[in-house]
């Protein structure tokens, strides 16, 4: 399989909604001078170029992080996130789009840690080449959903595990509730951020009555809608779901998110939704 690859969609609205939402969780970890872990189940190649043929064929980050990441009167809960995506563009021009583990990178200490892991032969080099001289990050080639038996709980007690695959598989909806499971067993305190992508609502429906059987407390769902719900193919909105988010996530995204959608959909079409699936 593995045909999925994020290159073609590099900085797309899910994009902007996943890596706000993964900085502000960071950032939160941050609060506290204890060590962390980040891990990142589904790493992808770390780095795209934006005027590369995947990327520009599908054009996607325009009506994304293009329509952000220079304006001057942003809302600060999207702060560290832009300001890794400036970073990685010093001359002004959007060339490089930085994934969940160049965000990471960019906002992590000295003292946390990345754990990164990524199937695709392709991406895998790519990402391994990104962190070669960083000494805080492990990077394995293999099934992420593994890593949530094999590094959890961290020595230090404290970490967020993001968790993103591709979903171009059926079954990864019910492999990321059933890796949730088997995480939070071992490290019921941790934070997990589970991205989704709307294609069939049903789907989504299907996997958070799974979420909710497993008798996890605390999940709060974020999700950002660029089109309404289709029985067509393609994604019509994207989400995060988040277990144990940090006190402040769901007022900053309730804040954020009607900006977001506004200079992302002009057009004021879709929705955005910040709710409790399970509340404390
Ligand atoms: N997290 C990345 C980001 O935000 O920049 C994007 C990840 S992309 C949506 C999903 C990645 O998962 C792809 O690069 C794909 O090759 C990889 N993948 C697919 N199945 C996997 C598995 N079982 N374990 C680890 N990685 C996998």
């Amino acid at each position: 399989m593995l045909s999925y690859r994020h290159s073609f969609h590099a900085g797309n609205h899910a994009d902007v909604l996943k890596h706000t939402v993964q900085s502000l969780i960071i950032s939160a970890l941050k609060e506290k001078d204890k060590p962390f872990l980040y891990l990142d189940t589904h790493a992808g190649a770390g780095r795209y170029l934006l005027n590369s043929e995947h990327a520009e064929r599908t054009g996607e980050y325009v009506e994304g992080i293009a329509r952000i990441w220079q304006q001057s009167h942003t809302p600060a809960e999207l702060a560290p996130y832009l300001q890794a995506v400036r970073d990685l563009n010093p001359s002004g021009q959007l060339k490089y789009y930085p994934g969940s583990p160049l965000i990471a990178r960019h906002l992590l200490r000295e003292q946390d840690q990345l754990q990164l892991t990524e199937l695709h032969p392709s991406d895998y080099p790519l990402l391994r080449g990104e962190f070669q001289k960083d000494l805080r990050a492990i990077v394995a080639r293999g099934d992420g959903y593994q890593q949530l038996k094999a590094k959890l709980p961290p020595p230090s007690r404290r970490g967020l595990i993001l968790i993103d695959p591709p979903y171009e598989i059926k079954t990864d909806y019910q492999a990321v509730v059933q890796g949730i499971a088997e995480g939070y067993k071992r490290f019921s305190t941790g934070v997990y951020a589970l991205w989704y992508p709307v294609v069939l609502r049903q789907q989504i429906k299907r996997m958070i009555a799974d979420l909710k059987d497993t008798g996890i407390r605390r999940i709060l769902q974020i999700e950002l809608a660029v089109k309404p719900d289709s029985d067509q193919r393609g994604m019509t909105a994207s989400g995060m779901i988040v277990i144990n988010p940090p006190w402040k996530l769901e007022q900053q995204m309730k804040s954020v998110l009607p900006w977001l959608h506004e200079q992302l959909v002009p057009q004021g079409i879709g929705h955005t939704l910040v709710e409790w699936i399970v509340p404390e």
